[in-house]
């Protein structure tokens, strides 16, 4: 049988091909998405291509649900791929559980080679021998129990009804090779590997081989992935040699912890792009953190995605793990939320103005609040203030009005009466009436307003309150102080 040589068709070294695998059995967390990214400039920055492959054999742990979501997220990231499930191309299909009968060509060249065999031991048996391996002190492999059986006794236990699964027959006194492009040379002996499983019982494939072969079909030239896929390289590897395909050179990034130390991945939700999403983060916050986690980059500011390709370099990843901290990553809100266009402002503020807002009165808001707010939330207390009812007011706003009086409220009101919202003649109106001036003549007005003695610039929290609001929330002292 001709199996088609991927290797022949991999594009020259100078332009890579990276990818992101997921698999579909959760959403997309932060040490994913900095593994995607990392991917995505590494091809950028040498006009290579990036693609997004989908490992979905695992059918009992895969979900339709988080194919879709992990889509959104990385596009919402701006994390734009080359090809894809939603972009497929003549080495596709990217989702691997259309992928069957090409692994059943390349499942059926280790065959013919002698580099597989079928297992016929159940989960029971496995968890035996692994106990007994670890009570003996010995790192648990396979036993190697299937690995000599006649073809009669295989045939005897095909008849019992068995499905067996298939496994690679690691070829002894072999040593696997490889530069790391973060950790630098690894090497392994083959006594080191049990033979491992390639085809589940259910006859789909495993991930170390679908996950091998894809790649070198796929033209793949570099992968960077987590630090915990090391241990399945030397498998890897041994599966392409044997079946004479390229392999991509892998690089294997520190992981991801919190701040006290633990893996962010494990922290189910809490560190997913969509909870960080749903929260108000904006994608350039979070990408220009991750640009940052465990790759030392002398660029400072707010980076865009091209900028960052230009400046990322493979050899500035460290081995050392890498930690999230959120409130960097606020740091990096806060510019990205100054960068923001009115209209993109607004649009990300949606959720907290009032439905069908003025365009002033929306841009006098945004151009008040953004200098202070980093998430939606920050703004929506404001939102309250200047959109909604009469505000309470605090005990240090009360006590400004209270010492005000009357008279300095009857002369505000005269002031929005006759200019509208214009602060410089409110104020003017008020200091004529009561000489006074400085704090003493802002603040009663701001506590009024606002129900707090503090905040965005008034005068233009002014401009986006209705008039007749302004003149209601003044003159309910006019008559008596609270
Ligand atoms: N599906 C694997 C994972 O999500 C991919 C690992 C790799 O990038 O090779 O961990």
């Amino acid at each position: 049988m001709r199996i088609p040589d991927s290797a022949a068709r991999a594009p020259a070294a100078s332009t890579p091909v990276t990818r992101f695998a997921p698999s579909p059995t959760g959403d997309v967390h932060l040490g994913n998405a900095r593994t995607a990214l990392f991917n995505l400039l590494l091809a950028r920055r040498s006009g290579g291509r990036f693609l997004l492959r989908l490992e979905d054999t695992d059918v009992e742990r895969s979900l339709e649900v988080y194919r879709e979501r992990q889509l959104e997220d990385l596009r919402w990231l701006g994390l734009q791929w080359d090809a894809g499930p939603d972009r497929e191309d003549e080495r596709g299909p990217y989702r691997q559980s259309l992928r069957a009968p090409l692994y059943a060509r390349y499942f059926a060249q280790l065959a013919a080679a002698g580099a597989v065999y079928p297992c016929f031991c159940s989960a029971l048996e496995l968890e035996v021998s692994r106990k007994a391996q670890l009570a003996a002190g010995r790192p648990p492999r396979y036993a190697g129990t299937c690995r000599n059986l006649s073809a009669q006794d295989q045939a005897r236990r095909s008849a019992q009804g068995i499905a067996p699964t298939l496994r690679f027959r690691v070829p002894p006194g072999a040593r696997v090779e490889f530069l790391d492009l973060v950790r630098g040379p690894q090497s392994t002996v083959s006594e080191e590997i049990g033979d491992f499983i390639v085809r589940r019982a259910d006859g789909t494939a495993a991930f170390f081989f679908s996950n091998a072969v894809d790649d070198a079909c796929m033209g793949v030239t570099h992968v960077l992935r987590g630090e915990d896929h090391l241990a399945n390289t030397p498998r890897q590897l041994l599966i392409l040699r044997a079946l004479g395909l390229a392999a991509p050179q892998y690089g294997h990034v520190s992981l991801l912890l919190d701040r006290s130390g633990a893996p962010l991945s494990k922290r189910l939700g809490a560190a997913s792009v969509r909870g960080f999403r749903e929260r108000g983060y904006l994608p350039a916050a979070i990408a220009n953190h991750l640009f940052r986690l465990g790759h030392s980059a002398p660029e400072q500011g707010l980076l865009g995605l091209e900028q960052m390709a230009r400046a990322f370099d493979p050899a500035r990843l460290g081995r050392a793990p890498a930690h999230f901290d959120e409130q960097q990553l606020r740091s990096w809100q806060k510019e990205a939320v100054h960068g923001l266009t009115p209209d993109e402002a607004r649009r990300w503020l949606s959720g907290v103005l009032p439905a069908q807002l003025d365009e002033r009165p929306a841009s006098a808001f945004l151009e008040a609040v953004l200098p202070n707010v980093e998430l939606p939330a920050d703004a929506r207390a404001w939102a309250e203030v200047v959109f909604g009812g009469p505000p309470e007011l605090d005990t240090a706003a009360r006590d400004a009005v209270r010492d005000a009086g009357s008279g300095y409220f009857a002369a505000a009101v005269r002031g929005a009466e006759a200019s509208g919202n214009d602060l410089r003649a409110i104020a003017g109106a008020i200091r004529s009436a009561t000489g006074r001036h400085g704090t003493a003549l802002y603040l009663p007005l701001r506590a009024a307003l606002t129900g707090r003695s503090d905040g965005p610039e008034l005068a233009t929290l002014l401009k986006a309150m209705a008039p007749r609001e302004v003149r209601e929330r003044l003159a309910r002292f006019a008559a008596h102080a609270p």
